[in-house]
């Protein structure tokens, strides 16, 4: 009878430590696989800047509490002078400082140059889990490392003006002109990205 017992239990409980132990150490992504991907040379210059900060690749939450505990990522208000930002669900609301002021002061001479009008921000800092979800939903999310993953890039609509989902060319034009002023005087990279209707954003460490 003891011997049955432990016939029946005995892999049973090893199955159970061993999904248990699976679960909590495996990440959904292969860092090898991720490190791979060759960054275009429209995109290079993003990731450049990106590791400019003294930002680590961010991997998971924990590592994007890390630099909020030491002070490196500062919340991102929802709303503020000539910006919104979207309900977030594969990304955080927290960058480094110059991100910060440079989202604030694109709001800002956005709301000024339209006489109070607003854009929508549809994603901020991801974790190389993030985006892994996201790539589940998103087949065009990037594999490789992204800029978002280490704390100073984000995205705009140009379909979203005044909370309104709807293609509004003098909008886009107004804030086109805003991030060309931005880019000019050596503040941030951006790309224009169809397939998510969005400018992809990056401050540089100016
Ligand atoms: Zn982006």
């Amino acid at each position: 009878m003891r011997k049955l017992w432990c016939v029946i239990s005995v892999p049973f409980i090893f199955n159970f430590y061993h999904s248990q132990a699976t679960k909590k150490r495996l990440p959904c992504y292969d860092i090898n696989q991720v490190l791979k991907v060759q960054a275009t040379p429209l995109y290079q210059p993003h990731l450049n800047a990106s590791k400019s900060f003294g930002v680590k690749l961010l991997t998971d939450a924990k590592s994007v509490q890390k630099y909020i505990g030491n002070g490196k990522f500062h919340k991102i208000k929802k709303a503020a002078k000539g910006y919104r930002i979207q309900k977030l669900d594969y990304s955080r609301a927290y960058m480094v400082s110059k991100a910060k002021i440079t989202l604030e002061n694109i709001g800002i001479k956005f709301s000024k140059e339209t006489k109070g009008h607003t854009f929508t921000v549809s994603s901020l800092t991801r974790t190389l889990e993030d985006q892994c979800r996201l790539r589940r939903v998103n087949s065009n999310a990037s594999v490789g490392i992204s800029s978002h993953n280490y704390g100073n890039s984000f995205d705009i609509s140009y379909i979203r003006f005044n909370d309104v989902l709807k293609y509004n060319p003098k909008m886009e034009a107004a804030l086109e002109k805003v991030l060309k002023y931005y880019v000019a005087i050596g503040r941030i990279y951006y790309i224009k990205e169809k397939q998510q209707s969005c400018y992809h954003i990056t401050v540089r460490n100016y």
